[in-house]
This record gives C-alpha cells, sequence and structure tokens, in this order.
C-alpha cells in the first residue's frame, strides 16, 4: 500500500488508494446485505445554496454512494430557506424509515444556525458525527457515529501501521469538526490512541517549538502551506488536513487546492505524510459511508 519516494525515504499516506479499499469492503458488505433480502443503506444529503466547495463534496458523496451500492437523496435548497423550513426537514428525514443516515452540509447561511439544525438530528441517523450525543459518546469511549474527517484521520494512521502509543501527537487547530475531536481519538485507551496529545491554536505560543517535539502532526488550521520545514521533527509522520482553494489561472477550475503543509519542503524530513489532494479528503467520504453502513445495520443505536 506504502510507496516510497526515489530521492527520499518518506513514505506517502495514499488516502484515495485506502479509501477505495474501504469503499470495496462496505460494497462487499451491502452485496451481502441485499443477497440476503434487505435493502442497500440509504444516505439522503441536503444542501442549501450554490457555494461551489459544498457541491462539490455532495456531488462526490453522492457520487459514492452509487458506487457503494447505496441509495442516495439528494435535497436542494436555495439559500433564503428559512431555519424553520430547513428544521421541518430535518424532521422529515428523522422519521423517514427508508432513511439510515443524513447530512446537512456546512456551511448554513448566517440566518440558520448549525447548532440547531445539528441538535435536530436524531443521534442514530447523524452519519457526520457532529451531534452532541455522539461527540458525547465519543468523549466517554462508548460506541458512537464518530465525525468522518478525525476517524478518517485515525484510519490512515492504523492502516499504515503506525505507530502512536507513547508517541506525541500536536493538532493544529481545534474546531469541533476536525482539531477537537482528533485530538480526542488520538488520545484514547485504544489501539489507535494512547498518544500524548497537545491541541494548538491561534493563541498558542511558540507553536513551532511545540510542532518540533511532535512524533505526529496534524494540521488542521485551513491555512495554505502554513506548516513549513523548520516546524517539523526530522522522522515526524504528517497528516495534512488543510484544502484551501487558491486561484490559479493556469487551471480549468481556476484554483488548486493547497494543504495546510508546504509539502516540498516537509516531506523529505517526515517519514510518511499525507498528500493534498489525495490525503485525508478522500477518506472523509469514505468514513462518511462507512457512518452509514453501521446506522443502517444499527450497530451504535440497536434498531
Ligand atoms: P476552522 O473551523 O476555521 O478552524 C481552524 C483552526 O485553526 C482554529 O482552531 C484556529 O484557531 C486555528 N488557527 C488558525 N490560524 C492559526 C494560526 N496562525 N496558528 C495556529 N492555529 C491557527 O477550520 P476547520 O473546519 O477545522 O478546517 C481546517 C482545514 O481543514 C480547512 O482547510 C478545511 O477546508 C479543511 N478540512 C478538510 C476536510 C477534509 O475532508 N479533508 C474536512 C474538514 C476540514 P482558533 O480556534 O484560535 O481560531
Amino acid at each position: 500500500m506504502a510507496t516510497a519516494d526515489a530521492t527520499t525515504s518518506y513514505r506517502l499516506i495514499d488516502g484515495k488508494q485506502t479509501a477505495e479499499d474501504i469503499k470495496a469492503e462496505i460494497a462487499a458488505e451491502v452485496a451481502q446485505l441485499t443477497a440476503a433480502g434487505q435493502r442497500p443503506p440509504h444516505l439522503a444529503a441536503i444542501l442549501v445554496g450554490h457555494d461551489g466547495g459544498s457541491e462539490t463534496y455532495v456531488r462526490n458523496k453522492v457520487l459514492a454512494c452509487e458506487r457503494v451500492g447505496f441509495g442516495s437523496t439528494l435535497l436542494r435548497y436555495e439559500d433564503d430557506i428559512s431555519e424553520a423550513e430547513l428544521l421541518a426537514q430535518v424532521e422529515e428525514l428523522n422519521n423517514d424509515p427508508g432513511i439510515d443516515g443524513f447530512i446537512v452540509q456546512l456551511p448554513l447561511p448566517p440566518h440558520i444556525s448549525p447548532e440547531k439544525v445539528i441538535e435536530a438530528i436524531r443521534p442514530e441517523k447523524d452519519v457526520d458525527g457532529f451531534h452532541p450525543m455522539n461527540i458525547g459518546r465519543m468523549v466517554a469511549g462508548l460506541p458512537a457515529l464518530l465525525p468522518a474527517t478525525p476517524a478518517g484521520i485515525v484510519e490512515l494512521l492504523q492502516r499504515y501501521g503506525i505507530k502512536t502509543s507513547g508517541q506525541h501527537a500536536v493538532v493544529i487547530g481545534r474546531s469541533n469538526i476536525v482539531g477537537t475531536p482528533v485530538s480526542i481519538l488520538l488520545a484514547r485507551n485504544l489501539e489507535s490512541g494512547n498518544c500524548t496529545v497537545t491541541l494548538c491554536h491561534s493563541r498558542t505560543k511558540d507553536l513551532p517549538a511545540i510542532c518540533r517535539t511532535a512524533d505526529i502532526v496534524v494540521a488542521a488550521i485551513g491555512r495554505p502551506e502554513f506548516v513549513t520545514a523548520d516546524m517539523v521533527r526530522p522522522g515526524a509522520v504528517v497528516i495534512d488536513v488543510g484544502t484551501t482553494r487558491v486561484a490559479d489561472a493556469s487551471k480549468k477550475s481556476g484554483f488548486t487546492l493547497k494543504g495546510d503543509v508546504n509539502f516540498a519542503e516537509v516531506a523529505p524530513l517526515a517519514s510518511a505524510i499525507t498528500p493534498v489532494p489525495g490525503g485525508v479528503g478522500p477518506m472523509t467520504i469514505a468514513m462518511l459511508l462507512l457512518n452509514t453502513l453501521r446506522a443502517a445495520k444499527g450497530e451504535v443505536y440497536p434498531k
């Protein structure tokens, strides 16, 4: 699974291939379920407005559903949908026995509270793993629908056999969807945890010095090429979560996707590193599909 660069010794952590492996595993399980007479798992997505990034993410999620044999439903609304109308749609999906899980693509327009919408989703259908019930269960070490991106990071570390026990992980960024949950997952008393974790953010003093003490660096900041060679200890494992669209006239799309790590500088120092694109991003979709399968099977919240 791992590949080595011809001139350096780092391993490229191939999230794209790992996500393909996971999707093949899910597709095999769906085939078994349907052969046994069950209907395939069904994921619904609510998309509000026309944000370019959100449109791409949701399109990719729906396509991924089709590829593993899931059913999928895309519900689109204009920016002017009221909070009450959106909450009514959430309630409809909560009560629809044909829907195993659903997501409300963020960000939402400013007049709609994302917290209110997330809390309205039934925890057993919250396949993004953002509901306080799922976050609370994760913190308590109970079975939970885990947030997809952090779960994808831990899955990559595990599938690449990267040692976590006793290692010092430095997570940069403390958002509810990436930085905070990944810091919790890495610290758990489980095979894929047992790190000593330092969670850094914009108020952290001397971030480069802290990063240099890390065995594992997770960058989830949203600032292109923020992590430079002077911040990374030789031999560290570097996980780049950042995906920022940077204008690029040479591209048909008009932009290039940039990570939070200066790959050219940092990769030669690292023992293993994720690229952008093709690292954490594809894993997020694979873990969303895995959550949907777990929801359909009633694995966390028995039906
Ligand atoms: P976010 O909510 O904007 O949070 C960014 C975090 O970075 C905050 O905690 C912030 O600190 C911290 N930060 C900002 N500037 C900093 C600095 N100079 N030094 C140290 N910390 C700094 O972002 P997010 O939603 O977590 O997303 C982060 C990145 O990951 C984005 O590029 C996003 O597109 C990407 N992402 C990718 C995936 C994927 O599937 N690959 C999924 C989700 C997100 P404060 O809390 O102090 O403000």
